[in-house]
Parts: C-alpha cells; sequence; structure tokens
C-alpha cells in the first residue's frame, strides 16, 4: 500500500526574516533528499488543500481565525511573539499546511494510501486554541486530528510527537479530550519552558535533560509510550516530526541520530500495524540544521514506506 507525500509551493514562500532558523529552505531540502535516495518515486505526490474556517474552527475559536487573518500584512513582517512573523505568503502557506492534514486523513481513511507525511510549513504544535506562537499559528496536526474524529467518526487517535519542545499547543487542545493520547519526548528546560504531569492513559509527558541521548530516548519511549499505546488501541497515529533533538540541531542539546528516527518510527509503524491497519498521518514540525533534518526526514519516510 503506498504513502502519500503531501506538500505545497506556498510553503516555501513563507518566510519570517533573514537568518530566521525556521526557513523555506528547510522543505526543498528534505524534498531533495527524497529525491536523492530514489524515494521519491515512490511516493504519491498531492499538492495540500487549504483548510477550510470549519475546519480549523475544531481546535481554534473563530475569533483567533479571524484575528489571524486580518494579522496577514500586505508587505513586510508582522510579529506575532518576537519568533513568530507573518509576511504576506504566510496565510496562504499555514492554510495549506493545516490542510494538508486534512487531505491527509482523508486519503488514509478512504485506503487509497496507508500512510502520508506531510512535507509543510509553518509548524503547528506550539499554537495553542487561541495563541500563536513558537514559529506556529494553525496547530496542523491538531486539525487533522479533528477531522479524524468528526468527519470519519474515530473514537481514539494517539499523536507522537518527538519534536525537542514540547507541543504545548496540542495539549492545550486536547487536554480536556480523552479520545486523544498525546505522547511527547522532549529536552526539559527549554522552550516553551512547560513541563505538564502525566494523565494515565491520556498525556504521557517524557522530560529529556540536556545532553540525553539514544539510550534515554529509547528507553522513554519503550517504557512510557508503547505500554499507554498498547493499552489506548488507537485506530489513527498521528506524528508530530520534528526533528530538532538530533544532535547537530543548533536550538537544543539532545543527542539523537538520524537511526534513532527510523527507530521511533518502525515502533509506530508496528503499533499501527497491530491496531489500525498501518494508519499514520506524519507532519513536519522543527528541526533546523538542514543536512540533520533532511536525512532524518528521509529516514522517516523510508520506513514510514518499509516498514
Ligand atoms: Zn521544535
Amino acid at each position: 500500500m503506498p504513502v502519500a507525500l503531501i506538500s505545497h509551493p506556498a510553503c516555501r514562500l513563507h518566510q519570517m526574516g533573514a537568518g530566521h532558523p525556521e526557513q523555506p529552505a528547510r522543505i526543498g531540502a528534505i524534498a531533495d533528499q527524497l529525491h536523492g535516495r530514489r524515494l521519491y518515486d515512490f511516493l504519491v505526490h498531492h499538492d495540500a488543500p487549504r483548510a477550510t474556517v470549519e475546519q480549523l474552527a475544531r481546535v481554534h475559536p473563530r475569533e483567533y481565525i479571524e484575528r489571524i487573518s486580518m494579522k496577514s500584512p500586505e508587505e513586510g513582517l508582522a510579529f506575532v511573539d518576537p519568533d513568530t512573523a507573518m509576511c504576506p505568503d504566510t496565510l496562504e502557506a499555514a492554510l495549506r499546511a493545516a490542510g494538508a492534514n486534512v487531505l491527509a486523513v482523508d486519503l488514509v481513511m478512504s485506503g487509497d494510501v496507508r500512510r502520508a507525511f506531510c512535507n509543510v510549513r509553518p509548524p503547528g504544535h506550539h499554537a495553542e486554541r487561541d495563541k500563536a506562537m513558537g514559529f506556529c499559528f494553525f496547530n496542523n496536526v491538531a486539525v487533522g486530528a479533528a477531522h479524524a474524529m468528526q468527519a470519519h467518526g474515530l473514537e481514539r487517535v494517539a499523536i507522537l510527537d518527538f519534536d525537542v519542545h514540547l507541543g504545548n499547543g496540542t495539549e492545550d487542545i486536547f487536554r480536556n479530550d480523552h479520545r486523544v493520547l498525546l505522547c511527547s519526548s522532549y529536552e526539559y528546560p527549554l522552550y516553551p519552558d512547560m513541563n505538564p504531569p502525566s494523565v494515565p492513559g491520556h498525556i504521557v509527558n517524557c522530560p529529556l535533560p540536556a545532553g540525553a541521548g539514544s539510550d534515554e530516548f529509547r528507553r522513554a519511549i519503550t517504557e512510557q509510550w508503547l505500554p499507554a499505546l498498547e493499552a489506548f488501541a488507537p485506530q489513527m497515529i498521528f506524528i508530530s516530526a520534528g526533528f530538532d533533538a538530533h544532535a547537530a540541531d543548533p536550538l537544543a542539546d539532545l543527542r539523537l541520530t538520524r537511526a534513532d528516527y527510523g527507530w521511533i518510527t518502525e515502533q509506530a509503524c508496528a503499533v499501527s500495524e497491530r491496531h489500525c491497519k498501518g494508519r499514520i498521518v506524519s507532519t513536519l514540525e522543527g528541526g533546523y540544521d538542514l543536512s540533520a533534518l533532511a536525512t532524518s526526514a528521509a529516514t522517516h519516510v523510508e520506513t514510514l514506506l518499509n516498514a
């Protein structure tokens, strides 16, 4: 069964100023690596549609969606926090990034593909219900998960977030929704400087100290994520795929390698095969060393194809 690769040209136009680590070249670096490793031709390619207001409004108040739309500048940059800005192309990119997740869910649920990877930006996991922050505007993965539950009637979805930063936005959105199992690993202390408690059967948070690497990461996943996933028996698995826990990443101090991203993807695939016909929707979050990002993401996609 094939794997979809969903992206959109607008995702390469959103920019937040020269030297910003969340840069347009991230999308092309991943696409080039997929080409170079001869994976590109094995993927089913789709352009992301725009998410509709109705789809966004499942996780963001309409007033917030309106506020972000009104903030979109005619020229220059409009800052929503010191690190997060909109250029004239940002709104389009943000709508496509969220819409990629909606399409991914529809493709996977229809059986047209088994899995999907959304090579999109801006990322989403820091976006709270009514707050843009940390390079994020709309919570792409949350929009996808809400679509799976409301449009397709799923009652149990798991979100796995191995970005080096806590996905505070996803947790804010689903904190009171026990249809969602949210498993996160992240460096702490580190942005966004939150370390909320786990909630049995609902939220599994695994903070890791600066300097932690493969051993600590794999132990946390094996001892905490996997038993929770087995007990939960998800009907679909979402992945907030940030690659900034890589040892080469300039924004954090964990020590993961490309092989760790292959390993965690294998674990997710194994759970998906046991419980949900292999269904995985994965979406790019962080990852700021272009070379480490590209090789790690390509390994992730290769594993989604082959595992
Ligand atoms: Zn991150």
